[in-house]
């Protein structure tokens, strides 16, 4: 994870979207196309985000003041503030006023360097408002000129009217929401908030084992809030990834080992709420591979800029500038279930690559931090 090729004065060629060539400007074919001059600035991969909670209703400043002045989000979700405040005020909402707001916050990550996002639902628990930011998602796919992956998050908490009967909610999931999904070709990916006071292993099973019917490969968010066998049910259903892993010991480090799910550290959620962050080092020390995503959220990681996250990854989950570029782009990549077309330069994958402004050493890049880097940005989906 820690390697990371490149060259100097150097060409890259792109061909209806598409990476044909690259290398040393003395070998640059001399044919008839238009050059860009990149002088002293970095070509790199553009950024891949596997994690985001994009479309949402409201900020949730309130509660950023309440954290301030002592309270705990456990706290403030408790007093019906969380992701119960978020699905509230998402119900008020048109499909079209929702679809607005996501347009812009899906085209800021793109200035920040973002070529490809993961959305989740999930701020609805309802039938009909999860459908409906279901369907703000793939309006997004079809308008942003980066590669967009949907995924069901119906399962991100229970509805109050639900907190002492979870089954009946889950049955609603299985019977209501995954029906409408599959007629509609909803989400790609299913995710459930694997961990204490939100879904047990025992929930998550059943949820996946119905989502996957109906052919959504599983993401887990799990490992936030303590050890509770979300990495265990992650690998158990061969999901793409697990994220979060605040909290993350031998046997799941062992378990991951003998799979290919992606283990992803959100440490804008860490900065925010001010927790643990996930750790990195531990994780790659023992031989594993680790992604990073900007979990952008309005409740615990109000941020798309991923250099940010760089800087984070950098200073606080212990990795070096060079392994979090590859958990930003490649690693992110798979997260995502895009690696054969997205996440590195490399010849017949698609052209996002993204213009850096001027750096002698690529440390620089997380060094500068709460920038954005990104200088000109291109993508093909
Ligand atoms: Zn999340």
């Amino acid at each position: 994870m820690d390697a990371v090729e490149s060259l100097q004065n150097a060409f890259v060629l792109v061909q209806d979207g598409i990476i044909v060539n690259y290398g040393e400007m003395n070998k640059c074919p001399n044919i008839d196309i238009e050059i860009i001059d990149l002088k002293d600035k970095w070509v790199l991969p553009a950024f891949v985000d596997s994690h985001t909670h994009l479309v949402f209703a409201a900020p949730r400043h309130n509660e950023y003041v309440m954290r301030i002045k002592g309270k705990t989000y456990a706290e403030i979700a408790a007093e019906g503030g969380g992701i119960l405040n978020s699905a509230k005020k998402l119900h008020t909402l048109s499909e079209d006023q929702l679809f607005d707001m996501a347009l812009k916050y899906a085209n800021q990550a793109i200035l920040n360097g973002t070529a490809a996002l993961e959305i989740k639902s999930g701020y609805g628990l309802t039938t009909e408002s999860e459908i409906k930011m279901l369907r703000v998602i793939k309006r997004l796919k079809s308008v942003l000129p980066i590669t967009v992956k949907s995924t069901f998050l119906g399962a991100h908490a229970f509805p109050i009217e639900f907190k002492n009967n979870h089954q009946a909610y889950i049955d609603i999931i299985i019977n209501e929401m995954l029906p409408i999904i599959a007629k509609e070709d909803l989400a790609d990916f299913i995710d459930v908030f694997c961990d204490e006071g939100f879904y047990s292993v025992e929930e998550t099973k059943q949820i996946l084992d119905a989502a996957i019917q109906i052919g959504l490969k599983p993401k887990i968010h799990g490992n936030e809030l303590g050890l509770t066998g979300g990495v265990q049910v992650a690998v158990e259903f061969n999901a793409l990834s697990v994220d979060h892993l605040e909290h993350i010991g031998d046997e799941e480090i062992d378990c991951l080992k003998r799979s290919k799910t992606m283990p992803v550290a959100l440490p804008g959620s860490s900065f925010f709420l001010k927790i643990p962050y996930t750790p990195a080092r531990k994780i790659i020390d023992s031989g594993l591979p680790i992604a990073l995503a900007s979990d952008f959220n309005p409740g615990s990681s109000p941020n798309c800029n991923l250099w940010f996250i760089w800087s984070l990854a950098c200073l606080y989950n212990g990795m070096t500038p060079t392994e979090a570029l590859n958990a930003l782009t490649i690693n992110a990549a798979n997260a995502m279930g895009i690696s054969d077309t997205h996440g590195s330069v490399t010849i017949g994958k698609k052209a996002n690559l993204m213009v850096t402004k001027a750096f002698e050493h690529i440390n620089e890049m997380p060094y500068w931090f709460t920038q954005n880097h990104t200088e000109r940005i291109f993508t093909s989906k």
